[in-house]
């Protein structure tokens, strides 16, 4: 897609929040209201990117194109990108026989997955922060397996020397067993230019519940199970929505494809760190220490290498993808490149969906 053609297609999208029916591409755009929320048809969204019907998930609806398969389930919060799993704001619903997609779903998950673009000042990645949770008397999950605290620091520390091989700066909001307040952890990065922040925790609940999970904060104005406070607050980690959901996706991909763990998706919160923060971010959960067979797991040097090789890799590709340069080498790919995003094979290819 042409940059000029990319503009209208965006200009659409924008529209879709404010307009009740719209042109897009030959068709109309339908914005239905339920409950105040704004939605549009999936089959105005297939027509869009071009996507047909596909083999998916079972029990989905499943439509794609190339590479792609999306796949969704009615009055389900579920959103797949090649089985790799998101959660939508709101749920998907159906209106006869129309399936419909919230607006805001469309524009701030669907599409800059689909087709990531960045903001002028994301161009580069030198440093990154790796903030491994708790610390000190703060020991966060703690089970007869493993105690957060301290698998938060083991990976954190094997993500720092994977990535500084690579040719980042890493700075590490702590690289012992010391206390930081949630504010000194985000002042850490947001006083460090060209930086992105990947907190690193590890969960706890039921015995079992296990799985990874990526974190990334909710879209202005929606809710979530962990995102019900300051929805309409104007948040400065809101400026960095698409990047932050593009970071999610090459971490989070890569840590279910390496671990093989229990995929409990990317999903949106408006945790102290992810609020206030200036730079790209996600709080990554590596998995439960209250799970017998997870916590033991968590506690091992293997598994917290996989760990790190999937963070590392995630953030290595998320920088190329944004372009710039890392340790002096040009990068292969550039935001500006031929055929945008979407069709773009390096794309699909370093970011595995
Ligand atoms: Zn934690």
């Amino acid at each position: 897609m042409t940059t000029l053609l990319r503009t209208i297609s965006m200009l659409v999208l924008f529209l879709l929040l404010s307009a009740g029916e719209v042109s897009a591409q030959g068709g109309k755009w339908e914005i239905y209201d339920i409950g105040g929320v704004k939605y549009v048809s999936l089959s105005d969204v297939w027509r869009f990117y071009r996507f047909t019907p596909k083999q998916g998930r079972p029990g989905c609806v499943s439509y794609g194109a190339a590479n792609r398969v999306v796949s969704v389930k009615p009055e389900r919060q579920d959103f797949y990108v090649n089985n790799y799993r998101y959660v939508l704001s709101y749920p998907v619903r159906k209106h006869g026989e129309e399936l419909l997609i919230s607006a805001v779903d469309m524009k701030k998950l669907v599409d800059p997955v689909l087709r990531p673009r960045f903001s002028k000042q994301a161009g580069v990645v030198k440093t990154v922060v790796i903030d491994p949770g708790h610390g000190a008397h703060d020991a966060g999950a703690v089970s007869p397996w493993a105690r957060e605290k301290d698998c938060n620091l083991a990976v954190g520390l094997k993500v720092k020397a994977r990535l500084e091989k690579l040719g980042f700066r890493v700075v590490m909001t702590r690289s012992t067993d010391v206390f930081l307040t949630l504010k000194q952890r985000v002042e850490i990065a947001n006083r460090t230019p060209d930086s992105i922040f990947v907190s690193i925790h590890h969960n706890s609940g039921r015995r079992a519940a296990e799985g990874i999970e990526t974190f990334t904060l909710a879209p202005q104005g929606t809710t979530s199970p962990f995102a019900k406070t300051r929805r309409f607050a104007d948040l400065a980690g809101n400026d960095q929505d698409s990047e932050n959901i593009a970071l999610a996706t090459a971490v989070h991909s890569r840590a279910i494809k390496n671990t093989k763990a229990i995929d409990r998706g990317i999903q949106r919160a408006r945790f102290s760190v992810l609020c206030t923060i200036r730079r790209p971010a996600i709080l990554f959960e590596g998995g439960f220490v209250s799970n017998p067979k997870e916590g033991r797991l968590i506690a091992t040097d293997s598994y917290q290498n996989k760990l790190a090789d999937s963070i590392s890799q995630g953030i290595a590709s998320y920088a190329q993808i944004v372009g710039g340069r890392v340790g002096g080498l040009k990068k292969r790919n550039t935001r500006t490149g031929g055929s945008g995003i979407n069709g773009s094979s390096t794309y699909s290819g370093t970011t595995r969906l």
